[in-house]
Parts: structure tokens; sequence; C-alpha cells
């Protein structure tokens, strides 16, 4: 790869003394750091193919036992398919349709003779070109690195984990995982001395590092949580000894700049016994696993056995973990873009709850806000939600970011619970959000626990001043009653009557009616989930009033929107 200043190695492919000699000449003259060789018949091509490295080939149209098409097939067979430098072919008389198929079968340019003064340009140009994709080659493969590293301890993260484990159960029966996770304590520490939580992950990795093999796999998945996958593990007391001596080399404690710090580690693994188990069941049970440590309040180790196959239950297991993620501070809001659909311009966002496991990595809202639910969990939970997207509106508006209004997603117990005016009222005066920016999204669902009594809460959500969205409509009872029995502001049709408009005449009908019996009440009309350009037009012809779905923006994280937001104004200022 031509580096600045280096010279360059370019090879001459070229029967003619005279025209190498003008070649030559022409470089010495230009300012490019050039070595010129040169060979003249096919057997000096194959040579130098296989001898040297070239950054660039300049290629003769006739030689005598040779044509630039044969020497291009030959550099592209050299290079495994097309040519891997540049090749230019110059030729005394070439006609077009050659050329084109020179160009086809990898050339750069092809050019005239005659035209030396013209060669030198295409050259800087080429040898431009090969430097600018250089760099992006090594950036591809920095970005690579990142997306498989974790960011603070360069080890690797759990999609590189998950991809060797993959190719570990193809060929090792009895592989091992081992699961490793600091205590609540060191939480407390990431939320009180984030630097110091940095410097104590990297130390964990360096001792865990001096107690793995060379076979071993040692990943960090999250802040606490290591991972440890061995290719063979023949018995369970050589599974306990190994997590006995990875625990002890977390025992003594940290030295953290002025602090020094204990902290107990925990330790739960599974020894794959059936080729059936895959990675993602390997991390489950191993996840199992950790969670006994914690049930059984003892050792800090326990095996994955079959009888925590109960517990190892996807759905126990994320509700185990749900219970802490608050105080872990593993959750995060996204925010999608919400947009006028008759001028584009960004009105709202959605705040869209986040989670992610420490060893499980992501986990849709879909499986986990059903699971906060039924645990009570998404009292707090959604109040933490509401809370954060006040106070990020309030961070967008002393960045300057235009005023929009920020929606929230409420759960029907949420939404009936005594507490939920004055949670809301105290809120908005914290963080100084003007009520009405504040929208508040419910389902149908809400209803079922007593129509007067939802009207009821959401008459003094009104007094407030916060406005109130139904959400998901049409989904759930259709009742187009609540329509005109609920105190509402706007409606969004559910995704599901989106996804076909194109296909079913039937759906087309359903939207227009509900626009139209929307406006008809006085609201305003969503639609979501939009993700192609003809379900927004047919939206426009319905007059439908805001567009949400990936076709506009997918959820971004708040430092995305921001910059979302900052271009989305710009090009409409
Ligand atoms: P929702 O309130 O109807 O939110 C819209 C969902 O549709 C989001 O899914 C969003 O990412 C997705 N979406 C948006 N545009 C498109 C699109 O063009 N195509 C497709 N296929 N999907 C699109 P997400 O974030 O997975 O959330 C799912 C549901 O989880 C939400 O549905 C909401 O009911 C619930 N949820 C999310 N955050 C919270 C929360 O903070 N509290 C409560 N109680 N529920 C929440
Ligand atoms: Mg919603
Ligand atoms: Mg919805």
């Amino acid at each position: 790869m031509p580096k600045e200043n280096a010279v360059l190695q370019i090879l001459l492919i070229e029967d003619s003394d005279d025209d190498a000699e003008l070649l030559r000449l022409a470089l010495l003259d230009s300012a490019i750091p050039a070595q010129l060789s040169r060979v003249a018949n096919r057997a000096g091509l194959s040579a130098a193919l296989s001898d040297g490295s070239w950054d660039l080939i300049v290629c003769d149209h006739h030689l005598p036992d040779l044509d630039a098409l044969i020497a291009l097939d030959m550099i592209g067979a050299a290079g495994g398919g097309r040519p891997a430098m540049p090749v230019i072919v110059m030729s005394g008389t070439m006609e077009t349709a050659e050329a084109v198929e020179a160009m086809h079968r990898g050339a750069r340019d092809c050019m005239a003779k005659h035209d030396l003064p013209k060669l030198l340009p295409i050259l800087e140009r080429e040898i431009a070109h090969a430097r600018a994709e250089a760099e992006l080659r090594t950036a591809r493969a920095t970005l690579q690195q990142r997306a498989e590293q974790n960011p603070v301890t360069g080890l690797p993260n759990r999609a590189r984990l998950e991809l060797h484990l993959e190719a570990l159960l193809r060929d090792q029966a009895n592989a091992a995982l081992l699961l490793i996770e600091v205590g609540r304590r060191s939480h407390a520490i990431r939320a009180l001395l984030p630097d110091a939580g940095h410097k104590l992950q990297q130390e964990m990795a360096r001792r865990l590092a001096t107690q793995v093999g060379p076979e071993d796999f040692l990943a960090h998945l999250d802040d606490g949580s290591f991972a440890l996958a061995l290719p063979h593990c023949d018995s369970e007391e050589a599974l306990a000894a190994i997590a006995r001596r990875l625990n002890r080399s977390l025992e003594p404690p940290f030295e953290l700049g002025d602090y020094r710090i204990a902290i107990s580690s925990r330790i739960g693994a599974f020894p794959r016994r059936s080729n059936d188990d895959d990675a993602e069941h390997m991390l489950l049970a191993a996840t199992a696993a950790l969670l006994q440590v914690d049930a059984r309040r003892g050792g800090a180790y326990s095996l994955y056995t079959p009888d925590m196959r109960q517990i190892g239950q996807r759905r126990l297991i994320l509700e185990s973990a749900l219970h802490q993620a608050l105080a872990r501070q593993e959750f995060e809001l996204h925010y999608q873009p919400k947009a006028s659909i008759s001028d584009g311009h960004v009105v709202g966002a959605e705040a869209l709850l986040r989670w992610r496991h420490p060893t499980l990595g992501p986990i849709s809202p879909l499986e986990f806000v059903p699971i906060l639910e039924d645990s009570g969990l998404i009292v707090d939970v959604g109040r933490w939600v509401i809370e954060e997207a006040c106070r990020q509106a309030l961070r967008w508006r002393k960045e300057g970011l235009p005023a929009i209004n920020i929606a929230v997603n409420l759960s029907a117990d949420q939404f009936h619970e005594s507490g939920l005016t004055d949670t809301i009222r105290n809120i908005l005066t914290e963080t100084q959000l003007p009520p009405e920016r504040l929208v508040l999204e419910i389902t149908e669902r809400v209803a079922i626990n007593g129509e007067a009594e939802t009207i009821a809460v959401m008459d003094a959500l009104h007094r407030l001043g916060v406005r109130i969205a139904l959400d998901d409509f049409g989904a759930d009872y259709s009742s187009l009653g609540y329509l005109k029995r609920f105190p509402i502001d706007s409606l969004k049709i559910d995704r599901m009557f989106i996804t076909d408009l194109d296909a079913s005449e039937a759906d087309r009908n359903i939207v227009r009616a509900i626009v139209a019996m929307g406006h008809s009440l006085g609201l305003r009309v969503i639609a979501e989930g939009i993700e192609t350009e003809s379900q927004r037009a047919f939206l426009v012809t319905c007059e439908c009033d805001v567009m949400q779905g990936y076709l506009y923006s997918r959820p971004l994280t708040a430092g995305d929107f921001a910059r979302f937001l900052t271009m989305a104004t710009a090009q409409l200022a």
C-alpha cells in the first residue's frame, strides 16, 4: 500500500524501447517518486507478478505474445479475481470496444500512447486513490475492532463471545462457559465514582487474564460481567477449581486512586452435556446458575444442574434481573422522532425504553415490559421513564434545540396508581417542562379497570395541562366509543393497519375512516410504523397529521436525536 512519499513500484508492460524510455523520462520530470520496472512479454509478466509487489501497472495494448486483455486476466488471477492494484492500459491503436472490454476486466483507465502528458495526472489520481483506499481499509478495520471489543478493557465483547461459542460448539463436545459477575457494591462504585469504575474493570480484566489458559476465551460482557469459554472441561471438579481460582483472584482489595476497595464476585458455570446446546442456551444456562448463587446466599459459585431447568426459563431469569436493573442503571431511553406529515418538520419524540441485560444483551421491550407489568416493577421503572424523558427535554432546551413535545408510554398499572398525578406534577416542577409539552401515551387497555375511574384520572391530568394520546388504536378493543368518551388529544393508529396499506383495500378504508373520525372529534391523528414512501403518500391523501416510523427515523439515542433535530431544523429553515 503506497504511503505518503514512499517510492512507488510501477510495472511497465511494454515491448517498445522507445515508448518505455518516453515514459521513464516523463516520470523523471514529474514529482512522482517512482521506481519503474519493465517486462516485455508474457513470461516476463508471469515472473513479475509472482516475484514483485506493484503499486501500479501500466500496460501496452499490443505485445508479440500478449495483449492488454490477457494481461488483465493474468493480473486478476494473481490477485485472486480482479486486479488488486490499478492497471492503466496504453495503446497506439485501440478500438472503443476494446477499451470498454479492458475496463470491464478491471483496467482503471485506457489512453492513447501519444498522450503522455495526460498519463501523469492519471497516475497521480490513481496514487491518491490507492492511498485513500488504504486509509479506508484501516478505518474499517478499526471500526470492526471497536464493534467486537469492550471499549473499557479491549477484551472481546458479547457479540464476539457468541461467535466464538458457535465455532466452539461445532467441534468441541465438552466445552464449558463460566459467567463471572461482581456484586452490587461495584455498581454503587460505578455510580459514585465513574473513573474508579473504569479502573476497577480494567484491573479485574487483568487479574482474570492471569488465570486463563491459551485456548480459553475471556470476554467482557458489560460493566461488571465477564465470561470465560473453555474448549474442554472434563469434570465438574475441574470446573469448580477454575471458578474458585477466578473468584480468589478478585479477592484482594483493588487500589483505585485514593480508594482501596474490596468487591465480591460470583460465578455461574455451565458444562456442555449435549450436542444440542447452542450458544444462546449456554448463556442462559450459565445465567441461571449465576442466579442460583444469589438465591443460595452462600458460596460464590454455582454449577448449572438440570433441576435448575425451571429457573433456567428465560422469563424467570429476566424477571430476576429486572428487579436490579433500575439500581444498576441498565435502562436507557431512545427517542423516535415524530414529524408533521405535510411539511416534514419534527413535532416531537416518543421515548422508548431500552434494557440491556448484563449477560444476555439487549432485550426487546415487547419481551420485558410485560414482565415489568406482571411483577409490579413497572410503577417504579415507569416513573423513572417520565423523569428521564422530562430531564432530557430540559437538557435539549439548554443546548438550544427547538422545543418539541415528548411522549412517554404509560402502562395500565401506572395509570391507576394513586400517586400518578402528584408524581407528574413534581416532575414538571422539577424540570420546568411546560406541561403541554408532555404527552402520555396510553392504550385502550387502561380502561378495563373501570371506565369512570380512567376518565377521572384523565381529567386530573388534563388539569395539570399534560396531553394524552391513545396508543395502538384499533389493536385491542377497537371501541370507537372510547374515542368519544375519553378526554384525549390525539390518537395513534396501530402499526398493524399501516403495514398492509399497499396490499389491503380494507386497511386503506379503515385508516381513512379513523383519520376522518379522529378529525371530526377534534383529535390529532398520528400514524406509526410507516416504513415505505407509498404508505406515507397514502396517509398524506388521508390528511393524517403526524408520522412516525422507520421511513422517517428509527428510535435514536439522546445524542443522535439532538443531531437529527438540529439537521432537520436546518434543512427546513
Ligand atoms: P409503542 O408505544 O406502540 O411504540 C412503537 C414501537 O414501534 C416501538 O417499538 C418502535 O421502535 C416501533 N416502531 C417504530 N417505527 C416502526 C416501524 O416503522 N416499523 C416497525 N416494525 N416498528 C416500528 P419498541 O421500542 O420495541 O417498543 C415496543 C412497545 O413497548 C411500545 O409500543 C410500548 O408499548 C412498549 N414500551 C416501550 N417503552 C415503554 C415504556 O417506557 N413504558 C411502557 N409502559 N411501555 C413501553
Ligand atoms: Mg407508544
Ligand atoms: Mg404504538
